[in-house]
């Protein structure tokens, strides 16, 4: 069959590399000038570091499929992701552990003594939390809630903590040990060379026509026997019911010599420093060496028309005009929406791949190819 893809991120990236191994002929549209979407990076020519443009990007899974299929395509450098928070004029370890609890509270706890006391900060009055707040107010009580999440959140999100759902807390565990990886999964790493040339080797195929610099439009939709589409849902309707709720990022870039920061992700949780954190990109590889440094400052807004959205805005309530999208998008015959735009949520790296392979499965099973 004749497939096309709207965009080279990785869900259209491995939706292609699949079908066009089953046979199938491939053309992607792509807008931006290089493949990989929002994972794009690309080595600063100056300084020679590898920069996550879109943001920081760090592959965390417990998935073993997945895992071994970006092996396939590219070396995977053991990384451990250990972000730092700045916060009441102190530096602190995230996710909150055993040392972040001791540090802020001036205790020399166990993880037995620390149990009961975090038990006593929390507020188990609240058994069923459905907002951020509740949420933090049941897990760490308000002391830690205010000094770690309030700040940041509304920052990150443009929202009173209590409209935000309760699923945006359940990524930030607490530790009661010195554990200060950020993340659970068995297996974490950083590609070798970046994920640009991962997503550019799963694109090599003969099958596979990229075009960079293209817009995929709706009534391109006719000249193929199916199309995947991963940009934003409501973009693909021309938003005729109105704009789905983004926020977008600012990135202020900044070069030094050395070592400025001394870690990878620097945040910062107060409101009244107006950017969420520092990325220093050169930690994210330290199998590699380098003189100078890029930085970015990140500053979280309101997504307008012109800008990239990056977060969907999900509220506690709700949102009818998602369901009205989805069930639109739903309804199509010959387009399967894909990805984290299509779809409108938040995916992790490796949620997008596992989902683009079921995808892919289900597509194959129910077309018979
Ligand atoms: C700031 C930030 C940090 C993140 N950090 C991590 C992390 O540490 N670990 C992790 O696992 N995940 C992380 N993620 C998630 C990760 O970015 C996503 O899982 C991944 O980008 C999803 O890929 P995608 O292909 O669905 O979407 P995208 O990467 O957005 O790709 C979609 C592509 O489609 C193109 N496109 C859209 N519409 C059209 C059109 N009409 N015509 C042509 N082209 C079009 C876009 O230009 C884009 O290149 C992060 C996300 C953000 C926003």
């Amino acid at each position: 069959m004749n497939i096309c893809m709207a965009g080279a991120g990785i869900s259209c990236a491995v939706i292609a590399r699949e079908l066009a191994e089953q046979g199938h002929s491939i053309e992607i549209f792509e807008r931006r000038p290089h493949v990989a979407g929002n994972c794009h990076t690309e080595r600063d020519t100056d300084s020679g570091v590898m920069v996550h443009v879109y943001g920081p990007h760090i592959f965390h899974t417990d998935d073993e499929e997945v895992w071994a299929y970006v092996n396939r395509f590219m070396e995977f450098k053991p990384y451990v992701n250990r972000v730092k928070a700045t916060t009441r004029g102190q530096v602190f370890s995230l996710p909150i552990n055993l040392h972040t609890m001791n540090q802020f509270f001036s205790k020399t706890f166990s993880p037995a003594e620390a149990k009961p006391f975090i038990e006593q900060q929390a507020d188990l009055s609240i058994t069923d939390p459905q907002s951020f707040e509740e949420q933090a107010m049941r897990f760490v009580g308000r002391d830690l809630y205010e000094a770690f999440f309030r700040g940041y959140t509304l920052k990150q999100w443009g929202i009173d903590p209590k409209e935000l759902p309760a699923s945006i807390l359940k990524r930030l565990p607490v530790r009661f040990n010195y554990n200060d990886n950020y993340f659970f999964h068995k297996h974490q790493g950083m590609p070798a060379e970046g994920y640009t040339l991962m997503v550019e080797r799963m694109l090599d195929h003969p099958n596979i026509k990229v075009n960079l610099g293209a817009d995929f439009t709706r009534d391109m939709v006719e000249r193929y026997d199916h199309v995947f589409y991963s940009g934003p849902v409501d973009g693909f309707y021309g938003y005729n019911l109105g704009r789905l709720p983004y926020r977008t990022l600012d990135f202020v870039r900044s070069e030094a010599d050395g070592d400025v920061q001394g870690c990878a992700v620097m945040n910062y949780c107060e409101e009244s420093v107006p950017y969420t954190r520092i990325t220093e990109h050169k930690h994210f590889a330290p199998w590699e060496e380098h003189e100078r440094s890029v930085c970015y400052t990140e500053y979280s807004r309101a997504c307008g028309e012109d800008d990239i959205p990056y977060y969907p805005v999900h509220l506690v309530q709700g949102d009818t005009l998602v369901d009205q999208y989805q069930a639109k998008a739903k309804a199509e015959s010959k387009v399967t929406f894909v990805g984290r735009l299509g779809t409108y949520r938040y995916m992790d790296m490796d949620v997008t791949i596992r989902a683009a392979l079921d995808t892919v499965r289900a597509w194959s099973k129910a077309t018979g190819s």
